[in-house]
């Protein structure tokens, strides 16, 4: 048997040498995610005209340094302009172009666009088979996600998966790597439940969804990482729980991330995104720095438990010891670890 180089696994530091573009072009959605983090009342309901959109991309100076485009919704193949988006993206200069759909694949997408213009096509699917997967996305979102990274493929775009765990879906993370494998995915982005949109609010919508302890996620997910990478696919997925020495830092701080919404609000930190404290906002079409207080006053405060929002929004998964020490500290939501298949090399985000 050939030897097998081990892989590499990092975690993806900071930088603002790029820029993150996360943008929701719109939040219709044609599913009711039990999980879904879209909350119209704060990032409204708008489909952005095609010319808003291009002015937006505009405003991140993508000719001047390495920019990174993330297209999202609600479900973003809705928005009948998308692959003009796409493409406009690709002509002022974005490095690389992802679109994150649930994989129904609306408006023909896949004729209307390329792999030249698309980096990555990116389906979001949570369990291995339909009962779980369609428990927490609908009835018939598993058949539809998989037959539209077949679909892709076969048109020659590169495919990733985003599987988001809950207590919900843990027990077929090990079922993954085999899936994962068949569908020929490039990547797999495994998510932690964020609590947040529906999770935080509807319990009804969320039914027994939640996070999953500090121990099963250490137990379960480093493992099925490096399972999947077994099979030559990159896989990234949330650091969560810092250990013992590990520095803390708030990407709000050192990295350069947008997460922009219909309404115009543009968030740098994804935990805010339930509440009007956007530290920027569109305005006329420009970006501008909304008054203060704003999210950016709650990236400087340092505190024992790491993450400022975290111990704010959720802080069911913290927990402290008798003298009123936290046991351990929650890193920054953007902090990932990425398995690379026995390839030495470093990236930075
Ligand atoms: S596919 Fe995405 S946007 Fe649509 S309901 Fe599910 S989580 Fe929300
Ligand atoms: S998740 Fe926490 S650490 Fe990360 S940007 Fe938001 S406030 Fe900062």
């Amino acid at each position: 048997m050939k030897p097998r180089l081990p892989h590499e696994k990092k975690t993806v530091s900071f930088s603002r040498e790029a820029v993150n573009v996360f943008f929701h072009i719109l939040t219709r959605c044609n599913l009711r995610c039990a999980h879904c983090y879209i909350n119209p009342d704060q990032h409204g309901a708008d489909t952005l005209p095609l010319e808003t959109i291009c002015r937006w991309l505009e405003a991140f100076s993508p000719a001047t340094r390495r920019a990174n485009l993330i297209l999202l919704g609600g479900e973003p193949t809705l928005h009948p302009d998308l692959a003009l988006a796409a493409a406009h993206a690709r002509k002022i200069g974005y490095d690389s172009i992802t679109i994150d759909t649930n994989g129904y694949l609306f408006n023909d997408i896949l004729d209307k666009t390329g792999p030249d213009t698309i980096d990555y096509i990116s389906f979001s699917l949570d369990g291995a088979t339909p009962e779980t997967n369609d428990a927490i996305r609908g009835k018939g979102s598993y058949e539809a996600c998989l037959a539209g990274i077949q679909k892709a493929s076969a048109k020659g775009f590169a495919t990733s998966l985003i599987y988001t765990v809950s207590t919900a879906n843990l027990h077929e993370l090990s079922a993954m790597p085999d899936l994962a494998r068949r569908l020929g995915l490039s990547r797999l982005f495994i998510q932690v439940l964020g609590i947040r949109g529906k999770s935080a609010g509807d319990t009804t919508a969320r039914k027994d969804m939640g996070q999953v302890s500090r121990k099963q996620w250490q137990n379960e997910v480093p493992a099925a990482a490096q399972a999947v990478a077994d099979h030559g696919i990159i896989v990234t997925y949330p650091k969560v729980f810092l250990e013992e020495g590990e520095v803390f830092e708030c990407a709000g701080r050192v990295a350069d991330n947008y997460f922009i919404f219909p309404n115009g609000r543009v968030y740098r930190c994804p935990l805010c995104e339930d509440f009007p404290i956007h530290g920027l906002a569109f305005e006329n079409d420009r970006l501008v720095e909304t008054p203060r207080i704003n999210e950016a006053d709650l990236f400087e405060l340092d505190i024992a438990e790491g993450c400022v929002m975290n111990r704010l929004v959720q802080p069911g998964n913290l927990s402290y010891r008798p003298d009123g020490r936290p046991e351990y500290r929650i890193a920054c939501c953007l902090l990932k670890e990425e398995v690379r298949p026995g390839k030495p090399g470093r990236t930075s985000i």
